[in-house]
């Protein structure tokens, strides 16, 4: 039996790299854990944390306008981009000691640096250029933004990286995609001020998402002022006087200040010596992994969105915990990708868990669809036009329900919980036989009594 330095070598300190060393080493393994920039990875460092306090910064401006329908004067209010940057610096700094105490009180040891492999057992650290060996190695690389090279002037725009450190805040920016980043990020700019623009290639924004809802929130943006241009691609971008002049595949021609790529992200796998090692990747070079986690290399797995699955914080997390229970608890556990409960955190939210109605359609011969739209009561009084629309969709065969679709006000907070109730497989019964929290939005989740329509076969009727 070969001896090595490590019983588990971690490459990667995002969300999945750091869950899988940490708890490795409080079982008492011997773990090493590198990673090259900073820990706690895109969701901490520049993803779903900072954009999530962007998110609430953004929301103040509506605050102050509601607070009038209430009886409040609101004075004359200032927005400071630099503060707001500093307050989510020093969180973010705050979270990053956190995640590097778990490690180092479960006592895994921490590299900060760049690690790559050399075999199937030994990694190298770029720093030093010391080389480790591990019994198991764990890749948890993460993705990052796709910079579109292809795209002419592509290097004059930003990804989702740098909009969490402009110097400062454009006066305008034009938001290319379709998807969450795009979608959250330009709620957000709006918020802040910026006149806001996405354009997106297909017909409706979101595309992964219940028609209802990507309609509704598209009609929500526009409403607030935030252009949407769809079946349109950019084309090229130029620096004209200090300004960005943008050509589209439809010939338009805007002027904005900034340019930001949304356009989905790319895994990091380039130069990490896993050809050396013998791990498979895909032709979208992630890497290939079995339903353990496991890589073409029996003593390597990969977590997270390194791999081909689904990118999200909580996945990853998930993923480690099935790697921890199949390599060091002796109980194979396959990761649960079935009714992940999502949000986008746009304004308003959105909230989902399960099949959206189109897809439900192709699975199921008949389907009860219950849909309720509706102002929410806040907006009563402060004269916002806004609507809320849940929906969900059950499968008349066996009464459960397959999705629960919501937008509007803590959509996210409430998908939480319908995650627990499609989980459970509960029926359209258990919803009705549940009392309403009153008054609130969410009620109206177990008050749709009669199916607004059916789909039978496809059809609606
Ligand atoms: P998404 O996959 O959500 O969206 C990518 C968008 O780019 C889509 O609209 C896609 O269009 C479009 N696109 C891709 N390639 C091209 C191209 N060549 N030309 C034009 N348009 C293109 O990725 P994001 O980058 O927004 O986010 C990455 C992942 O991060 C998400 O999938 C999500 O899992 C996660 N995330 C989660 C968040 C949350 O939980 N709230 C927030 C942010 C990110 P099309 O739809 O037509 O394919």
């Amino acid at each position: 039996m070969p001896s090595f330095d490590f019983d588990l070598f971690v490459i990667g300190g995002g969300s999945g790299g750091v869950r899988s060393a940490r708890v490795a080493a409080s079982l008492g393994k011997k773990v090493g854990i590198a990673e090259e920039y900073r820990y706690g990875g895109t969701c901490v460092i520049r993803g779903c944390v900072p954009k999530k306090l962007f998110v609430y910064a953004s929301q103040y401006s509506e605050h102050f306008e509601d607070a009038a329908g209430f009886g409040w004067t609101v004075g004359e209010s200032s927005f400071d981009w630099n503060k707001l940057i500093e307050a989510k610096d020093k969180e973010i700094a705050r979270l990053e000691g956190l995640y590097r105490k778990g490690l180092d009180n479960a006592k895994a040891e921490i590299f900060d640096t760049r690690a790559e492999l050399v075999d199937a057992h030994t990694v190298k650290l770029l720093k030093t250029g010391q080389t480790v060996t591990a019994e198991t190695i764990v890749i948890a690389t993460g993705g990052r933004p796709n910079l579109h090279t292809a795209l002419p002037g592509h290097e004059l725009c930003i990804s989702s990286n740098e909009a969490f450190h402009l110097k400062e805040l454009p006066k305008s920016i034009l938001i290319a995609g379709g998807g969450y980043i795009a979608v959250e990020f330009a709620n957000i700019f709006h918020g802040l001020g910026v006149e806001t623009t996405l354009i997106y290639r297909g017909a409706e924004i979101l595309s992964r998402f219940d028609q209802d809802l990507r309609k509704g929130l598209h009609e929500a943006m526009e409403e607030k002022g935030i252009r949407i241009l769809c079946h349109d691609i950019l084309s090229s971008i130029e620096k004209v006087e200090g300004r960005l002049l943008v050509r589209t595949k439809n010939d338009k021609v805007l002027t904005v200040d900034t340019v930001m790529l949304a356009l989905g992200r790319t895994p990091n796998t380039e130069n990490l010596g896993l050809q050396a090692a013998g791990v498979a990747i895909n032709d979208q070079g992630a890497v290939i992994v079995d339903e353990y986690s496991r890589t073409s290399v029996p003593n390597i797995y990969a977590l997270g969105d390194v791999t081909d699955r689904v990118q999200l914080t909580p996945v990853a997390i998930h993923e480690a915990m099935c790697f921890i229970e199949t390599v060091y608890k002796n109980n194979p556990t396959r990761p649960d990708h079935e009714l992940i409960a999502t949000a986008v955190f746009s304004q308003p939210e959105i909230g989902t868990v399960g099949l959206t109605e189109e897809e439900a359609a192709k699975r199921y011969p008949e389907l009860e669809v219950y849909r309720a739209q509706f102002r929410p009561m806040k907006a009563t009084l402060s004269g916002r036009s806004e609507k809320t629309i849940m929906k969900l969709i059950v499968n008349a065969a066996d009464r459960k329900v397959v999705g629960a679709h919501i937008l509007g006000h803590e959509a996210g907070e409430m998908a939480q919980l319908l995650g627990i109730t499609l989980k459970a497989g509960c029926t359209k019964d258990d919803f009705d036989r549940t009392m309403a929290v009153h008054p609130t939005a969410a009620e109206e989740l177990v008050t749709m009594y009669s199916p607004s329509y059916r789909i039978r076969n496809g059809e609606r009727v």
